[in-house]
């Protein structure tokens, strides 16, 4: 039975990750989310129904485009398997309380649609970002959040101590990376939230460090940081209770 639930799971993060990647690829153009059909960004072909379907479609067309045979981007069938996969951790690693699941859901999907706009246009549009504020604000409520100050002000150091590094390093990280890690602050409090930055800027050197060696990427490019960021808050929030157990336990020992 559990292998059908991931099964349906699978289907369902799959056809999740296509929505935000359509959300993250448009909301920043000021288009319409629902009222046009996808279309073949270079030669503005239609997509068909087969076209439509998620992973399979690439692998049917053969990563390319039927018509003008342009190679399709491999970050929507990355994007789609990796909220497939996410689903399932989450269903089966994550307390199946409401706030958790709200908390888990809330990092996967505006994860992908931040992740897909700053590796696409290398910007965090600040409609979405009210939005993730919102429904932070939201869950909190609905949870009944007895920190709820202790949460509101993690949110503000955060956006304050970011904000001051914008200020004085103003080519280092960008104005929506400084909104990002406030909301996160006020979603996970300064424990994870700490933890999230570290992780963050752990899988930035794990992955930059490499693509700048094999000059895959040049040291004047912008880093897309919101991968890392909410990549780094999803890892904390699996392994934030564990990691702190460890480090008491360590700190105890000495
Ligand atoms: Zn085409």
């Amino acid at each position: 039975m559990e292998t059908v639930y991931l099964l349906i799971l699978c289907v369902y993060g799959v056809v999740w990750g296509s929505f935000l990647t359509v959300v993250g690829l448009r909301v920043p153009l000021k288009q319409p989310i629902t009222l046009s059909r996808s279309a073949c960004p270079n030669c503005h072909h239609v997509l068909t129904g087969v076209e439509l379907i998620p992973v399979f479609s690439i692998l049917y067309q053969r990563g390319k485009c039927r018509h003008c045979h342009q190679r399709i981007s491999l970050l929507y069938p990355i994007i789609e398997l990796v909220s497939a996969a996410s689903f399932c951790l989450i269903y089966l690693y994550v307390d199946h309380h409401i706030f958790n699941l709200a908390t888990s859901g809330l990092l996967l999907t505006f994860g992908i649609v931040f992740s897909v706009s700053d590796l696409t246009y290398q910007i965090l549009p600040d409609r979405i970002m009210r939005w993730f504020a919102a429904a932070v604000f939201a869950v909190h409520v609905l949870n009944g959040t007895k920190d709820f100050l202790f949460y509101s002000a993690t949110g503000i150091v955060f956006f304050l101590l970011f904000y001051l590094f914008y200020q004085r390093l103003p080519n280092s990280i960008g104005g929506g990376d400084v909104k990002c890690y406030g909301i996160l602050g006020f979603l996970l409090g300064y424990q994870t939230c700490v933890l999230a930055l570290l992780l963050a800027c752990l899988l930035v050197f794990a992955i930059q460090i490499p693509l700048l060696l094999v000059k895959k990427v040049n040291s004047q490019q912008a880093i897309p940081f919101a991968p890392f960021i909410f990549t780094g808050a999803l890892l904390a929030y699996f392994i934030g209770p564990a990691f702190y157990e460890w480090l008491n336990l360590l700190l105890f020992i000495q």
